[in-house]
Formats: structure tokens, C-alpha cells, sequence
């Protein structure tokens, strides 16, 4: 184990981001963090994305990090990086750049998918839909059949 403690954070969005900052903020000398995101930018608003959709308010009030931010910060920052295998024995994890990571401590932040309560829906018209990537990207029709 190196002196500092090496942590893998996984997923950039609300959690992730949050995360880092109170990791930053309890023991920043104390720690190394490598951080993976899907998106080729750093974390942003997702909250306030319909309202910038709606032109309500510019990219900056999103508040998306920089690189320099990641850098000035020492976090090891994989944008657009996504993780494909987790090797709990070795402590090491692998993402699309194929290169393995080695944690003491990791934490998934990789967001949510929608809970269906159970009921009796006309399937054709009904949906489920869970924030992924910062978009609205994932509705499928709980009958499983494309909107007409
Ligand atoms: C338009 C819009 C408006 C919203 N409005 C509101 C609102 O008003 N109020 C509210 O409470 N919530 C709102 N939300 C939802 C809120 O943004 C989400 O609840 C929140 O973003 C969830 O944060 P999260 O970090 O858990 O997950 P996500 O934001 O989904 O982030 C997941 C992260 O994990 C990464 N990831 C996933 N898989 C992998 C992998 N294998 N390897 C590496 N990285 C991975 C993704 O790239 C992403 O960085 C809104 C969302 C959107 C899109």
C-alpha cells in the first residue's frame, strides 16, 4: 500500500463529484484519487440541464469543471473513460483505456435506474425513465414496444 490512500472514485455525475469534493476537502494531502466519467467533459449541473436546454441559462451556469480544475486539484481525472472489469482479489480495476488501477478503497457513483412500481399499465403507453450521461437517455416502453 503507498503512503497515501489510493481511491478509485467511479462516475462523475452529482454523487461522484460531491464525493470528491468531501474527500478533498477531509484529507486532500492524505489521499489519490482516480476518477472515471463516461463523458468526455468534467461533472456539471445535470439538475439545471432542462434549464439550459430551455435557454433559460448559459453553459458557464452549469458550472463544468475544467481540466485545470482536475489538475490543480491532483485528481487523476478519465474523462470519457468507462470501467469494464473490477478485480476485487487484486484490488485493481480496468477501464476502456485497458489500463489497470490499482485502489484501496473504490466507490461505484454510476447512477440509478428507474424502480417500476407494479401495476397494471396499458404497456403501449406507458414508460420508464432514468438520467443517464446527463440526458434523459434511457426510457424504454414497459411493454417494451418503440413510441409510435
Ligand atoms: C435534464 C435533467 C434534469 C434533472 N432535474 C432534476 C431535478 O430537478 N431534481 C433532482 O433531484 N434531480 C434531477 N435530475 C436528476 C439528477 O441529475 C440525478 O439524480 C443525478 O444526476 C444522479 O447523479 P448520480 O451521480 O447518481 O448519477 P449520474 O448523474 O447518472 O452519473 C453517473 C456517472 O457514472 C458514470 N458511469 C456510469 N457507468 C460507468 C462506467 N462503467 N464507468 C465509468 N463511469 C461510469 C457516468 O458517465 C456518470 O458520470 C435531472 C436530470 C436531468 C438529466
Amino acid at each position: 500500500m503507498s503512503e497515501r490512500l489510493r481511491i478509485t472514485v467511479v462516475g462523475n455525475g452529482n454523487a461522484g463529484a460531491a464525493l470528491v469534493d468531501s474527500l478533498l476537502a477531509k484529507d486532500a494531502a492524505g489521499i489519490e484519487i482516480t476518477l472515471y466519467g463516461g463523458e468526455k467533459v468534467g461533472t456539471y449541473d445535470r439538475v439545471r440541464l432542462s434549464e439550459y436546454i430551455a435557454g433559460s441559462v448559459d453553459l458557464e451556469d452549469l458550472g463544468m469543471r475544467s481540466d485545470d480544475w482536475y489538475e490543480e486539484q491532483n485528481v487523476d481525472f478519465r474523462r470519457g473513460i468507462l470501467l469494464e472489469e473490477i478485480d476485487t482479489k487484486e484490488q485493481r480495476v480496468r477501464g476502456t483505456d485497458d489500463e489497470w488501477v490499482e485502489y484501496d478503497r473504490l466507490i461505484l457513483a454510476t447512477g440509478s435506474s428507474s424502480s417500476v412500481p407494479p401495476s397494471k399499465v396499458e404497456t403501449r403507453t406507458a414508460y420508464s425513465c432514468s438520467a443517464r450521461y446527463g440526458t434523459w437517455r434511457r426510457c424504454s416502453n414497459l411493454g417494451r414496444r418503440r413510441p409510435s
